[in-house]
């Protein structure tokens, strides 16, 4: 038994008797409210992490809260053994904002990345005709889709994958932004290319401006599905609905997640066509967890605050005036600020972690995806006032590291 307020014991018995999986900031969060994180001995922080884009509506936003806290009330669980009266609702909420025909629930957003690369093979041999056992899936450099021993079979990070082969066959990488290697991966047995419109783990890499729209002609030429991992650039966090969106391209397959679970849940899913989606008949892929009705009630109100709050529309307005005050403060530890909407990187001469310490020693909760980048990705519910507090830590914060 540890002193539940000591963050130090806390640490202690969580690296004793807990795998080291991450290395995490010291910041030993107690209680969340919208875009703020109190820790055990009651300092408040602004959250710039989001978990990663899955708190897109704040936290704990009323509205969700009290969809999740109704819906424990009637029915939690059911399996799709038997049909639930929260699934249907939830199903044509996402698809009508999504703008597809069809979606697979799912939980986590690895499973539903699997759940793409099922379709895609399927497609593959079913519609396009490829010979069996031969489909192929075109990725890119620096990609993050997920950590299963399926999905890190398409990484190109030696961090994510080593010593954890044999790796499952059926991936092409080719440079992520380079059309032209692209359209030489291309070959009778591509099924799919899977891609994330902005690299969010990879460093927020945005790709060149008509890329991701070559990428998608492309497609349509060689008959091959174009599958988008919005699952951490969805829902508003790039100032769009959808990243794809800013280059005006409807995905063949999207896939989606985090920010789907507003805070609460895990609920993923992938949407695409009734043709493609009809590729799956009963037996094919399932979950005992997807589409169960307290995962639909708190997706179906995670969305509708995305939609009625005007979400995408405030991460543009904030994350615009964000990264003009970041480039305002000159300092030569700073490369480059890219992004778009909220999703926003600082790449750094010096690795991020010292920022990311220098910012939470003043209530700012940032952290280092790839060595010398720093994610800045609040809520996007985040106000004025939070910006200038955000913007007034980050001008101390890199001149305390000059
Ligand atoms: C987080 C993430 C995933 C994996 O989602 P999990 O819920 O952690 O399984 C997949 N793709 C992208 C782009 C992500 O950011």
């Amino acid at each position: 038994m540890v002193n539940s307020h000591n963050a130090a014991d806390l640490i202690a018995l969580e690296d004793r008797r807990g795998a080291h999986t991450y290395k995490p900031l010291d910041l030993v969060v107690a209680r969340a409210e919208g875009v703020w994180l109190w820790d055990v001995d009651g300092n408040r922080y602004l959250d710039c992490i989001s978990a990663y884009s899955a708190v897109n509506q704040g936290h704990r936003h009323p509205r969700i809260d009290a969809a999740m806290r109704a819906q424990a009330d009637r029915v939690t669980l059911t399996s799709r053994a038997v049909r639930n009266d929260r699934l249907p609702g939830f199903l044509e909420r996402l698809t009508d904002a999504c703008g597809f025909e069809m979606a697979v629930p799912m939980n986590t957003g690895v499973e539903a990345v699997e759940t793409a690369i099922k379709l895609a093979r399927r497609w593959g041999y079913r519609v396009k005709g490829i010979a069996h056992d031969r489909a192929e899936i075109v990725v890119f450099s620096n990609n993050f889709h997920g950590r299963t021993t399926g999905v890190i079979a398409a990484s190109s990070q030696d961090e994510y994958k080593r010593d954890f082969g044999p790796f499952a066959p059926g991936f092409v990488t080719v440079p992520y932004g380079d059309a032209d290697a692209l359209e030489r991966a291309l070959s009778p047995n591509t099924c799919a290319i899977l891609i994330e419109p902005i690299q969010g783990e990879g460093g927020v890499i945005v790709p060149p401006d008509g890329y991701l729209k070559r990428a998608w002609a492309l497609c349509k030429e060689h008959d091959v599905l174009f599958m988008a991992d919005e699952i951490q650039t969805g829902l508003g966090r790039t100032g769009t609905l959808f990243a794809c969106d800013h280059d005006g391209i409807t995905p063949d397959v999207l896939i989606v997640g985090k920010a789907l679970g507003g805070g609460y849940y895990p609920v993923s899913a992938v949407l695409a066509s009734a043709a493609l989606l009809g590729l799956f008949e009963p037996g094919s892929h399932g979950s005992t967890f997807g589409g169960n009705p307290l995962g639909s009630a708190i997706a179906e109100a995670a969305l509708g605050v995305v939609l009625d709050e005007r979400l995408a529309e405030k991460s543009r307005y904030a994350g615009a005036k964000i990264v003009q005050g970041l480039r305002a403060i000159a300092s030569p530890l700073v490369k480059e600020i890219r992004g778009r909407g909220l999703l926003i990187g600082i790449e750094l001469t010096v690795p991020a972690r010292h920022l990311s310490e220098a910012l939470l020693a003043r209530g700012v909760a940032a952290k280092d995806t790839h060595e010398n980048v720093l994610r800045i990705a609040p809520p996007l519910v985040i106000d004025d006032d939070a910006i200038a507090l955000l913007l007034k830590a980050y001008e101390e914060a890199v001149l305390s590291l000059s």
